[in-house]
């Protein structure tokens, strides 16, 4: 193979690339009447009440830390193995993290785990929970509100890796990721290498009314012009009222009509993505290369495939070498610098540092061919053979 082959690609049509002139030639660059069409279609998608169309996935977590209250020494627990963003939030907010160790059947935050550190705590320590739908694979979010409600805590998931995942409850109901029906707020993302590209842009989901209005007066500097909402009477038409310590946290028309035009196409991307899946652990069956392959019920989303082996920087080094361009997801967070500085360290949490130990993303994007896929599932297996 001549070009390399990331481990995911945005795909852009002519489709995409009208959606977007059409907004040029509009009168709105930016709060104009895209971003009410795309958080109307991608709540519907999902399944939530509310979207909150935002500039980016972390400015979606700032915004939803800000509304859950998080403020100085406010307490909330995540999973090492995640985007630093997800972790970060907290820390804008004055807040402080904690983690806790990941189930290494899912590589999920182990929800045994969180109960065991609130445990440790006397009862109101913490103030919420936020689980990650890692690689797609979607949270037992089910799991976690219950235990939320038992220690009075609120749930935010990053689901930045899962629009378009789902699991099963008990009572055989599905949950689409992020649709907020367990959780008190979802977020996501529309980063190029997310399953829907908008450039930059996030999204919130949430079904409270309450949330969904002070998140979209935050978005805008806190700032609101709407008659209802004023706290004092209105001199004239043109008053608006800072109200809160907000930001510019917008979206563009031009993204939002990008985004929303890729949303068109989101169940065949996710058909794709799945039958790659397929592909990857039928290669993989009854060799050394350790796949993580869902139970029925779950509706992995697979924003990446993973797979473990015993030399990860060797089989990460000799794909680079044949042009395949893997990654690594994620360095735990509880190791890096920064977070090292409030004590943290490595060995806190074992099964998510021997995850990492052993993990490659291998390339996953509805536009990698079959014949790119085998020359990577050959590349792997030579590998794997060659060491054995
Ligand atoms: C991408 C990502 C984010 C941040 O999204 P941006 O749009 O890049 O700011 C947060 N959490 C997870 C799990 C992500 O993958």
């Amino acid at each position: 193979m001549n070009n390399p082959i990331p481990y995911g690609r945005q795909h852009i049509t002519d489709e995409d690339i009208a959606a977007v002139v059409d907004v040029l030639r509009s009168p709105y660059l930016t709060q104009g009447p895209a971003i009410g069409q795309f958080e109307q279609a991608f709540a519907d998608y999902i399944g939530a009440r509310y979207a909150v169309a935002v500039a980016n996935g972390t400015a979606a977590l700032h915004l939803c830390c800000l509304a859950l209250g998080v403020t100085e020494g406010t307490k909330v627990i995540t999973t090492p193995i995640t985007f630093s963003a997800s972790a970060n939030c907290v820390r804008y907010c004055g807040g402080e993290v904690y983690f806790a160790d990941i189930d290494p059947e899912t590589i999920l935050l182990d929800v045994k785990a969180v109960r065991a550190l609130l445990e440790q705590h006397p009862k109101g320590t913490f103030s919420g929970i936020i689980p990650v739908d890692f690689a797609g694979y979607p949270v037992d979010m089910a799991a976690f509100r219950e235990l939320a409600d038992e220690y009075g805590l609120w749930l935010l998931e990053d689901s930045c890796h899962a629009p378009g995942g789902s699991f099963t409850d008990q009572h055989g109901v599905v949950h689409r990721c992020g649709d907020s029906s367990l959780a008190d707020l979802a977020i996501f993302s529309f980063h190029p290498v997310k399953h829907i590209a908008a450039g930059e842009g996030g999204m919130i989901t949430t079904n409270d009314e309450e949330l969904y209005k002070h998140l979209l007066r935050l978005r805008t500097h806190g700032i609101t012009s709407k008659p209802e909402q004023l706290l004092e009477p209105s001199p004239g038409g043109w008053y608006m009222e800072l109200q809160v310590l907000g930001y510019n946290y917008r979206l563009t028309d031009m993204q939002a009509a990008l985004g929303l035009s890729q949303l068109n196409r989101v169940d065949a991307m996710m058909e794709r993505r799945r039958e790659l899946a397929a592909r990857y652990d039928a290669a993989f069956v009854g060799t050394s290369v350790q796949t993580i392959v869902p139970p029925a019920g779950v509706g992995h989303a697979y924003h990446l495939y993973v797979v473990q082996v015993s030399d990860r920087k060797g089989l990460y080094d000799f794909l680079r070498a044949r042009n395949i361009y893997a990654q690594v997801h994620y360095i735990p967070v509880h190791t890096m610098p920064y977070y090292r500085q409030f004590g943290w360290k490595s060995g806190d949490f074992p099964n998510a540092e021997r995850y990492y130990n052993q993990c490659v993303s291998l390339p996953m994007f509805p536009t990698l061919t079959n014949e790119e896929q085998d020359y990577v599932i050959a590349s792997v297996l030579e590998f794997i053979n060659a060491a054995n």
